[in-house]
């Protein structure tokens, strides 16, 4: 089958495209024919490696992917999976069977992953996946936009809901607004009524996410003071309630002084490096919440994409490309050029 892979780590130079040998499916698990996979920054990382990350080579990219089901493995219970369904899937594994992942904490569980992180991915004509991490798409949903969702609507409702606690009337400010996960997060924290601010960098993205629904957009390079801005004009004097930052250290020392009394920072990622400056003073006196988070249990994921297919959360596509472009699609991702989720059809 045809799949795109890494043979080592290095810059994004070394994805390749050619013929795999297609999965075999263990008995858990069900073999996906794949109509649409979706690209995310983990396979940029996975790509580059870190210390620890010990693949076996060749190794498929990919979290991201729906489907349709070609095989069912023999230890499958549930019924109601059959050949042929239309599928997409949780990317996030875990061991199903310690106690964390039997109170329903499955992204706390010691064997925790992501497809295409330690495993091989959905970049390829076929791949598997435990049949516990599969949801039917419902006739007629856009299949491009059911492989684009999983990863980066499960991330953005677990901060919002779970950790930051999202409620009518509170005001969300989102870091780097036109991110996957932000346009996310942008969605969910609109769909429970609180007033969205994101900040961006450009003229053209902030009209987009003012399409979007964003109340207000904050242009940082032509506004570096914008916490001013938002206290200010933007905010009555109160302040933030939430803030959503995945930035990391170029906005974290904002983040913190934009948040009200009892204020939550909410963080799935570091995209400008993983140290960062905090005013502590702030922190203990406004009596602050820094919040991290990653990924979703399994009730979380089958939450937000209830919502995704009902229409109420609508996944935003940037571009599509061919399996046989991944190299390109991915530079396209790596150029922060893109607004939404690029995916890629087989
Ligand atoms: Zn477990």
């Amino acid at each position: 089958m045809k799949a795109a892979y890494i043979e080592k780590h290095g810059l994004l130079g070394e994805i390749k495209v050619g013929d795999l040998e297609p999965p075999i499916c263990k008995p858990h698990e069900v073999l996906v024919k794949t109509a649409y996979s979706a690209l995310n920054h983990l396979d940029i990382f996975v790509t580059a490696g870190w210390p620890g990350l010990k693949l076996e080579f060749p190794h498929i990219l990919g979290s991201d992917g729906c489907g349709k089901i070609l095989e069912i493995g023999s230890a499958v219970q549930d019924a109601s999976v059959q050949i042929g369904d239309m599928i997409t899937i949780n990317p996030g594994t875990s061991c199903g069977t310690c106690p964390t992942c039997l109170a329903g904490e499955h992204n706390f569980c010691k064997q925790y992953s992501i497809k295409g992180e330690f495993f091989k991915g959905t970049f390829a004509e076929q791949f598997t996946i435990p049949a516990v991490n599969i949801l039917k798409i419902p006739h007629g949903f856009p299949l491009n936009e059911a492989a684009a969702a999983p990863l980066s609507y499960l991330t953005a409702w677990r901060m919002l809901t779970t950790k930051a606690r999202v409620k009518s009337g509170d005001y969300v400010f989102i870091q780097g607004g036109s991110g996957g996960v932000s346009i996310c997060a942008l969605q969910i924290a609109k769909y429970f009524g609180a007033t969205v601010i994101s900040s961006t960098s450009s003229e053209e993205k902030a009209g987009i996410l003012k399409k979007l629904g964003a109340d207000h957009v904050v242009n940082y390079v032509e506004n570096p003071d914008y916490p001013n801005t938002v206290f200010k004009d933007l905010t009555q004097r109160k302040g933030i309630d939430i803030v959503v930052d995945s930035v990391g250290p170029a906005t974290f020392p904002n983040s913190i002084k934009m948040l009200n009394s009892g204020g939550r920072l909410v963080t799935c990622g570091a995209t400008t490096g993983p140290i960062s400056k905090i005013n502590l003073n702030a922190v203990f006196w406004k009596q602050l919440e820094i919040l991290g988070s990653t990924m979703s249990n399994q009730q979380e994921f089958r939450d937000v994409m209830k919502l995704v297919f009902e229409g109420k959360l609508k996944p935003v596509i940037s571009k599509e490309f061919a399996l046989s472009e991944t190299q390109e699609a991915e530079n396209y991702l790596d150029s922060g050029n893109h607004f939404g989720k690029i995916v890629l059809r087989p």
